[in-house]
């Protein structure tokens, strides 16, 4: 059995003839919301047919969704081979209503996808690092976490949303199917989530930086840094043994970005390690040249997890320094990400 959205709408056209069945078949699944094959109502019945012999269009199963008090939703999903992945739906804008019940200003999202389950990079900081490396996800299971998502919270079809590659796993370890699934999200007849809407983070692997540069999709760029010497950070990522913050940076620069838009440098501020105005300076003097934008996260703690929440006057002296010295600096406001979200956490609770 064949995962229907792991195709591109031109592969299944080449597949499916004619080929404009591709284009209703898409249209269907991604806008109509059908969740069978026989639902299709404009399909012939021999084609239907067809394709409830060889592909499934239901990829992933919820099987618990948690949620926390500022709105944000964590999703566990169990895959056809029965390993699990999270994504976090977090509503970045709630919906404003006059009295006489009508929308003022439109509800916003984003959506956390994960890419793998599990993950090799083995970062000491994450939770997801310690269940070790499963598998990669198809561009059909990435996919399809949105489309859940949509579906269970009655999202229109036409709603926008964002969507941030920062959930389980290292997306440019998996780049082909992360390129197809930001391809298939792009897709007019699918999701119709522009390239400029999703945004690719990265533990800082900068052979693929340069690789996925090259194609161009005009996707945002966020980059992992946690620290601004390649000791520490050599010691909280291993990656940092291939590919130093040197190399990083120099990736980046290389890294088309749209004029209007900039690189990301998500910074995990752990109590005593890394929270000190010196690292502020030198993070300061590594962006420079670079149109960049970081975001402070705290760290999460979780049982037995090696470091410290850092205070939140440390975080704002942190971001005083950035701000003051031409960076633009925020801390991540979602809570959703914050409380329980760093990924793996959902997880590791188990079923
Ligand atoms: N592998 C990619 C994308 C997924 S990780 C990457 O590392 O960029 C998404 C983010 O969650 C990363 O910035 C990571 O540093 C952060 N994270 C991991 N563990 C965390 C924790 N315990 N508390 C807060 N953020 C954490
Ligand atoms: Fe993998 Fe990212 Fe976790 Fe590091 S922080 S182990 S790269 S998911």
């Amino acid at each position: 059995m064949k995962i229907i959205q792991d195709f591109t709408k031109d592969e299944l056209g080449e597949i499916i003839k004619p080929s404009f069945r591709a284009k209703q078949i898409y249209q269907w699944i991604f806008k109509k919301y059908v969740d069978s094959f026989d639902n299709m109502k404009n399909i012939p019945k021999d084609l239907k047919e067809e394709l409830n012999k060889n592909f499934t269009m239901n990829p992933l199963k919820i099987v618990k969704v948690e949620e926390s008090c500022d709105g944000s939703k964590k999703y566990l999903f169990i895959t056809g081979d029965g390993v699990t992945v999270e994504s976090v739906l977090l509503p970045m804008k709630k919906e404003r209503v006059d009295e006489d019940g009508k929308i003022l200003k439109e509800a916003k999202f984003t959506v956390c996808i994960s890419s793998q389950v599990g993950c090799k990079i083995g970062c000491t900081f994450c939770l997801t690092a310690k269940g070790g490396f499963t598998r990669n996800l198809t561009p059909g299971e990435i996919v399809a976490q949105v489309l859940e998502i949509k579906k269970d919270n009655g999202i229109p079809e036409n709603k926008r949303l964002n969507i941030v590659y920062m959930g389980m796993g290292e997306p440019l370890d998996n780049l082909d199917n992360v390129v197809k699934s930001v391809r298939i999200f792009n897709d007019i007849d699918g999701l119709a989530i522009g390239t400029r809407r999703q945004t690719i983070s990265t533990s800082g692997v900068s052979s693929q930086i340069q690789k996925l540069g090259k194609l161009n999709l005009g996707v945002l760029l966020a980059i992992s840094l946690h620290a601004v010497d390649d000791k520490l950070r050599e010691e909280l990522m291993p990656i940092n043994k291939a590919y130093n913050i040197d190399s990083v940076i120099t990736a980046v620069k290389n890294f088309p970005i749209d004029q209007r838009k900039k690189v990301l440098f998500e910074y995990l501020v752990m109590k005593d390690l890394n929270d000190d105005v010196k690292s502020a300076k030198k993070l300061v003097s590594l962006l420079h040249g670079i149109k960049a934008k970081v975001n402070l996260i705290y760290f999460n703690p979780y049982p037995n997890s090696p470091y410290q929440r850092p205070d939140e006057k440390t975080m704002f002296k942190f971001k005083e320094y950035l701000n003051n010295h031409g960076v633009i600096c925020t801390i991540r406001a979602s809570k959703g990400l914050d409380i329980s979200a760093a990924c793996g956490q959902l997880k590791e609770k188990g079923l």
